[in-house]
């Protein structure tokens, strides 16, 4: 039986040269290779500074910080994410205040947004945290205005969206990294540019790159580093408590390869969309992802809907057809309110996000990556279609 994993990553010989050339070179942890995977990576986003980090679940607890995100605070978020964005809000002492998706992007309802805000409900509104879900960048044209107008400061969970972009009124099309007042990416091994494990903030603020720059090593002062080079120094001072959040440059080397490849992973992920759209669309028991016309979509999940009106079969059931025909498939996302620590902490409840929680019922994510050969996209295709076939109501 043929076999699509869900994920694989895309390494090639140029990995190996980088990081080979890394170990060989006596410096292994952060150095010469992160600070050249910074300067690329922010040249390539068109963002002033970028600081890479070793994970973006690091990046977003530093870039809350960094804005003197604290105890009492709320930051506005969607539920419909990975834990890890919440997880850096609540290690702050800050409270994550969920608010419903859209029903077709997923994404964080600026209409929503905007009417719990107008609601006066909150106490310390701080940040609002949109998460820019499977690749598609929200809708900033109407969050950033609903940010200024109640003084929040805006961060990305850009996780799945290394490589998106939007048109933003009159910037015209931007990438996914200039947007907010910070931008969070994550190179884990299974997002669309990997560092095994990594992470990057990226911004335009250079009083807030120099901060995260400085906590993300413990607070010592920039290039503390250096201290074991000839021309440094075995001084430094600490004047604030920070964080052990440096990437070392082994990972920064793979990065460095990967992101020679962004553009073209990205247009191999397009293309796989494009193909599972056109399979799937006739087949009236799945509903297809679509993208906004404003936005270059980056793709990282292909999140498949099941009509269960049309279905004698639910979405576990599916899923596990799926994988005992040698498809490998995963869900995103388990809604944060429904997980039993968000309960407890924060008095969240089954209901609380209708359309979040319409959306976890009924979805599932394929297999779409740059490693993936045609025979492995047809085989999905033949899978899912005869799947459906097999259990219409
Ligand atoms: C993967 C992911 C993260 C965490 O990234 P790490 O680099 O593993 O810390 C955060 N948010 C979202 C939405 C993610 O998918």
């Amino acid at each position: 039986m043929h076999q699509v994993p869900f994920h694989r990553p895309c390494l090639g010989i140029d990995e190996e040269r980088e990081v080979l050339e890394v170990l060989r070179s006596g410096w292994i942890t952060t150095g010469p290779k992160a600070k050249r995977f910074e300067q690329e990576f922010a040249a390539y986003v068109g963002a002033r500074r970028a600081v890479a980090v070793a994970h973006c679940t690091g990046a977003l607890h530093l870039a809350l910080w960094a804005l003197g995100v604290g105890a009492g605070d709320e930051v506005i978020t969607t539920p419909f994410t990975f834990t890890a964005t919440a997880e850096a809000i609540a290690y702050l002492g800050a409270r994550p205040v969920f608010v419903d998706i859209e029903p077709e992007s997923l994404n964080l309802d600026p209409a929503k947004v905007e009417q719990l805000l107008q609601s006066g409900r909150l106490k310390r509104p701080r940040v609002l945290l949109p998460v820019h879900f499977a690749g598609q960048a929200c809708d900033m044209n109407r969050l950033l205005p609903t940010a200024e107008c109640y003084k929040l400061k805006v961060v990305e969970d850009a996780a799945h969206a290394a490589g998106s972009a939007i048109r933003l009124g009159h910037r015209g099309m931007v990438k996914v990294g200039t947007i907010g007042n910070l931008t969070c990416f994550s190179f884990y091994a299974t997002k669309n540019i990997t560092t095994a494990e990594g992470g990057m903030v990226t911004t335009d603020d250079d009083v807030l790159a120099d901060r995260i720059v400085v906590a993300s090593l413990h607070g010592m002062n920039r290039d503390a580093w250096k201290r074991y080079d000839a021309t440094g120094s075995w001084y430094y001072e600490i004047d604030d408590l920070g964080f052990k959040y440096n990437l070392s440059d082994v990972h920064a080397a793979i990065g460095l390869a990967q992101l020679k490849r962004v553009d073209e992973f990205q247009r191999r992920r397009a293309q796989i969309a494009c193909t599972y759209n056109e399979a799937f669309g006739a087949q009236a028991a799945l509903q297809t992802p679509t993208a906004r016309a404003d936005v270059a979509h980056a793709w990282h999940l292909y999140v498949l809907r099941l009509r269960g009106e049309r279905l004698r079969i639910g979405r576990d059931a599916f899923v596990e057809l799926l994988r005992r025909r040698g498809v490998g498939v995963s869900v995103h996302c388990i809604p944060l309110h429904l997980m039993r620590v968000y309960q407890v902490k924060y008095g969240y409840r089954p209901g609380d996000f209708p359309l979040a929680e319409d959306a976890y019922s009924r979805c599932l994510s394929l297999p779409i990556y740059p490693a993936m050969s045609e025979r492995d996209v047809d085989y999905v295709i033949d899978t899912v279609l005869a799947t459906v076939r097999d259990n219409l109501r």
